[in-house]
């Protein structure tokens, strides 16, 4: 026989996403207080636990870590040579284009740097 039950996802307020979607795979679960627990367990590893704040509004760890970001500033690494052969900065094919690159440790935010110029022989592109 078929039967319909009504299950709970948990859908964060800022970007849409559901919780598990990216990991173990989207929880249904039978009831909001029941999901609720589970989302923010302490016990799951940070980068995975969601938040909900007072108002009832859900973040997601991705956006809870963005978020993080805006108000305390972005958790650089170290800088790193950018290596994107021509994609991003005008570069001859094959050499450096004159950049370096670091990357947030906690969202995924990118950072470029101009360090060298880049000699070019004829032509050259506006910049
Ligand atoms: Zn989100
Ligand atoms: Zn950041
Ligand atoms: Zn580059």
């Amino acid at each position: 026989m078929l039967e319909t039950i009504t299950c709970v996802v948990a859908l964060c307020d800022e970007c849409g996403r559901q919780f598990g979607e990216d990991g173990e795979g989207v929880l249904y679960l039978p009831s909001p207080r029941e999901l609720r627990q589970l989302i923010t367990n302490t016990e799951l590893p940070d980068e995975y636990r969601w938040s909900i704040g007072d108002d009832g509004r859900i973040t997601c760890h991705l956006c809870r870590l963005t978020w993080s970001c805006a108000l305390s500033g972005h958790d650089w690494g170290a800088w790193r040579l950018c290596l994107c052969s021509g994609d991003r900065h005008p570069a001859t094919p094959g050499y450096w284009c004159g950049h370096q690159h670091r990357m947030c440790l906690r969202c995924d935010q990118h950072e470029f740097q101009q360090i060298a110029r880049i000699a070019r022989t004829a032509g050259g592109e506006a910049a």
